[in-house]
């Protein structure tokens, strides 16, 4: 195996790190041997899924010494943010569902990331027109003030048992030791290559002497996210939102790291250190439903899962599954995911900024009114218009929200192999957390915040931008706003006791996956491994009869009958990757990841029962 070492130059890493930083080629060493990953565990006493064996290690470790699911949750996260930088770490954001068995309630936590003061939206447009799409990834501007820290920090103060300098230990530990490339974290890095050899600090810390990605099989260890995480763990979130994190942002996103020579147009970026400083992660009250008897608390704006989930599955509720074959339920879920997704991205935003007319669309009746829409037999063949809640709004007063202009989509909207992490813990007293994070694109905004080791998020792409820069529209930017989100952590309980708490990465398809996952296991009876590991299609009201889809969908007796109600499938490839706890009425649980999907991922138990 070749060991690398971290010995790059001072010039490379862009400020007056010596090689002193660089790591000596110390053995690959870990606190103790890491289980085989596995991605199903049953038993008891608490559990935890992840992406990742050391993040789920991690989440155990800390359950097993009496931490609890949120402190297990916070532990895994700052793990990913070593081991699956390119998806989710301290420069991105995210939301948490806790469930709270003493007080049986759901509480979310948005620390979504939030657009600058000075992000007027007219920045964001050039001679009229909206900024092209990959010049404004990778630049300062797609910058989101950072969520993650202050959403761990806000969790274990509320609802954790341990301090954040104890729960990061894992991370700083695997950080500095490092842990082997994989295929997929190779992968990941060769997607990014062109634009970390842009950058001084991304191109130093994930690429190696000759500018390639370090290689499968090879040793990976970041001693600047250690010593972000030391410096956490002695100074408190104050070091990363005020002090000398802080001003390494702002100086990233106002002055990009680039090579010198390098002719790739960065926009700067309009962060200051006061956005920083007056971040906060937001506790809001669940999106709650119904479906089949199950209660479902999801994240509810600026999030859109919760809600289209709900608009999605109630239309479906009037009809009994083992009546019809899987293609004609199948025919349905995908016909109201259509129009879920009309409503979703006509009325859906940062409830700051947007008046939300949240009520209609969970009302009972809007849900039959738009079910009434869906032909039993035969596939949409163009997108559909949204519905008016208005009307079913009932005692809760909305005004009138502007019809929104066509916008160039969002960057979650788009494609379903974007990246995203999501974490499923519980612990022996019933706690359960569903977190799903994010730095938005694979490998964020390409840019490494010179000599502490994580990538900033590119979470502003996720906001709509209409053709004309003053046109309304729910998702568009603003000063201050958060861009609309797909992540979807999802908790379902049935007569008070709770039943599954999954989540998924994939941009907008997100939603769906969840949703497919819920009617693979509720509706057709899989076990939840067999229902997370299903061939995925996906509808979010595409302008044609097409769903996207996986090909093992596309090649599927299913697909063929709904070929001949008129439904067509592009291939997108693999879709999600999602994890989930099953809790079962004996008071054991199943704990399961995805198999195969970006690698597969680790379940384990506390206490493992045949
Ligand atoms: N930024 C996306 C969202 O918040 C998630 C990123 C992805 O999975 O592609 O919806």
């Amino acid at each position: 195996m070749r060991r690398l070492l971290f010995s790059v130059s001072a010039a490379l890493l862009g400020l007056g790190l010596g090689p002193g930083c660089a790591t000596s080629p110390a053995p690959h060493a870990e606190a103790r041997p890491l289980p085989a990953s596995t991605p199903t565990a049953t038993g008891r006493g608490g559990a935890a899924a992840t992406v990742d064996v050391r993040a789920t290690s991690a989440a155990i470790e800390v359950l097993r010494s009496g931490g609890n699911a949120v402190d297990a949750a916070v532990a895994a996260a700052s793990v990913l943010g070593v081991t699956d930088p390119y998806s989710c770490g301290i420069g991105g954001g995210g939301f948490m569902l806790v469930y709270l068995a003493r007080d049986k309630r759901v509480v979310t936590l948005d620390h979504r990331e939030t657009a600058p003061a000075g992000l007027e939206r007219s920045r964001l447009y050039e001679n009229g027109a909206p900024l092209p799409f990959d010049e404004f990834v990778t630049s300062g501007l797609s910058v989101g003030v950072p969520g993650s820290l202050m959403g761990w920090s806000e969790a274990l103060r509320r609802y954790g048992s341990r301090r954040l300098a104890d729960v990061l230990q894992p991370a700083i530990h695997v950080a500095e030791q490092g842990f082997p490339v994989d295929a997929t974290f190779a992968e990941q890095t060769r997607h990014n290559v062109e634009r970390f050899r842009d950058f001084t600090s991304s191109a130093a810390l994930f690429l190696g002497p000759d500018g390639q990605p370090w290689p499968v099989g090879s040793t990976f260890k970041n001693p600047g996210l250690a010593r972000t995480y030391r410096l956490v763990s002695q100074g408190g979130v104050p070091v990363f939102y005020r002090g000398e994190i802080a001003q390494a942002i702002v100086s990233t996103v106002t002055r990009p790291p680039l090579v010198p020579g390098a002719s790739r147009k960065v926009r700067p970026g309009v962060m200051r250190l006061a956005d920083l400083e007056r971040y906060e992660a937001i506790v809001r009250p669940p999106v709650t439903s119904t479906y089949r008897g199950h209660t479902l608390y999801g994240m509810g704006a600026p999030g859109s899962g919760g809600v289209t989930l709900a608009l999605t599955l109630k239309p479906l509720d009037s009809y009994v599954p083992s009546a019809l074959s899987h293609a004609r339920f199948l025919h349905l879920y995908l016909e109201a995911s259509r129009l879920a997704f009309a409503d979703r991205n006509a009325f859906l935003g940062d409830p700051a900024f947007v008046s939300i007319p949240e009520a209609g669309l969970l009302s009972h009746d809007y849900a039959a009114q738009r079910g009434s829409a869906i032909h039993e037999a035969r596939a949409s063949t163009s997108a559909v218009a949204p519905g008016n809640p208005l009307p079913f709004q009932g005692a809760a007063s909305t005004s009138t929200p502007p019809l929104p202009e066509v916008a160039r989509p969002a960057a979650e909207e788009t494609a379903p192999n974007k990246e995203t992490t999501h974490i499923t813990t519980s612990d022996a007293a019933g706690n359960i957390v569903a977190y799903t994070c994010t730095i938005e694109g694979e490998g964020g905004n390409g840019m490494v915040v010179p000599g502490y080791g994580f990538l900033l998020n590119n979470e502003l792409t996720d906001f709509d931008l209409p053709a004309s820069p003053d046109a309304p529209h729910p998702n568009a930017p603003a000063p201050g706003k958060r861009p609309r989100s797909s992540m979807s952590p999802l908790l379902v309980f049935k007569d008070g006791a709770p039943v599954l708490a999954l989540g998924s990465p994939g941009g907008s398809t997100i939603i769906t996956t969840v949703g497919q996952t819920l009617v693979n296991h509720l509706d057709f009876g899989m076990p939840i491994a067999q229902a997370l590991a299903a061939p995925r299609v996906s509808q979010r009201n595409s302008t044609d009869n097409r769903s996207q889809a996986e090909p093992a969908f596309i090649a599927s007796p299913e697909a063929t009958e709904l070929t001949a109600m008129g439904h067509g499938f592009t291939d997108v490839g693999p879709i999600g990757a999602l994890t989930a706890i099953r809790f079962h009425p004996d008071g054991t649980v199943t704990a399961a990841a995805e198999p195969t999907r970006r690698g597969g991922g680790s379940a384990m138990v506390v206490e493992p029962v045949k």
